[in-house]
């Protein structure tokens, strides 16, 4: 095997390594869900607000916007 030869395969070893490199960042981008996608809305048992359920601050069977509307229920 001539020296030319041996360029040519490592030039071509890590050409194929920066594509996978790159394919692998576009796989693990893919995974990441998309900010638009805000799955299912509750509203706030006190000030009747929506949100995205994942934000959602739970007390027993009510959810709340957040902690503050929470405490400001349970106080009354
Ligand atoms: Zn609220």
């Amino acid at each position: 095997m001539g020296l030319s030869r041996l360029i040519l395969l490592i030039l071509l070893g890590a050409l194929l390594y920066r594509l996978w490199k790159r394919w692998r960042l576009q796989q693990m981008n893919r995974r990441k869900p998309a900010i638009h996608d805000q799955g299912h809305m509750l509203a706030c048992a006190h000030c009747g607000m929506y949100f995205p359920e994942q934000d959602a601050v739970r007390d027993g069977t009510q959810v709340y916007c957040c902690p503050a509307h929470r405490d400001a229920q349970r106080k009354t």
